[in-house]
């Protein structure tokens, strides 16, 4: 959501901002789509298995293409290397902060060149139970742990929707 803002930040319609928030949110989460490798059969420490591949920082801007150039489309904009930039941050970002949480077997970040699963030093995220676990206790206390280290963007996401809407509607 913050870097939808950042993507708008001249925008003056919440309709766009909106877009870019659900396209970049969309992008945040699109490594994890690999929990389709346990339907599969893939062993979670497999290159393809869950937090591997699909969460490699090389992986990041190849993954970007989806939701942004669907973005730029629907913003009925040329698909834009800017949008692609922040795109592939943002899909970096997940498997840097899922290095940051305490449980799981680690984040192939560097795929293809070594499969070896990495965690931060410091692993201060707990990590969300899988598929229909989430609504959970557990899922409960984890969405609200990471809603408290993740407020100020939201706030910086949300703040800058509602000013930006006032602005337009002026
Ligand atoms: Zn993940």
């Amino acid at each position: 959501m913050a870097a939808g803002r950042v993507h708008q930040r001249s925008a003056t319609s919440r309709t766009a901002i909106a877009r870019s928030m659900f396209w970049m949110g969309l992008a945040s989460m699109l490594p994890d789509a690999d929990v389709i490798a346990f339907a599969l059969g893939i062993p979670y420490e497999a290159p393809f298995g869950h937090r591997g591949a699909s969460h490699a920082l090389l992986a990041a801007p190849i993954l970007a293409l989806i939701p942004c150039v669907a973005l730029d489309l629907l913003l009925r904009t040329r698909p834009s290397l800017r949008t692609w930039i922040i795109g592939s941050i943002v899909v970096a970002t997940h498997g840097l902060l899922d290095s940051l949480t305490d449980g799981g077997l680690g984040i192939a970040l560097l795929w293809p060149f070594s499969n070896e699963r990495f965690f931060a030093p410091w692993q201060p995220i707990p990590v969300a139970p899988i598929g229909r676990a989430f609504f959970s206790r557990w899922g409960l206390e984890v969405a609200l742990t990471e809603l408290a280290y993740f407020a100020p963007l939201f706030l910086y996401a949300l703040w800058g929707f509602i000013r930006r809407g006032d602005r337009a509607e002026r």
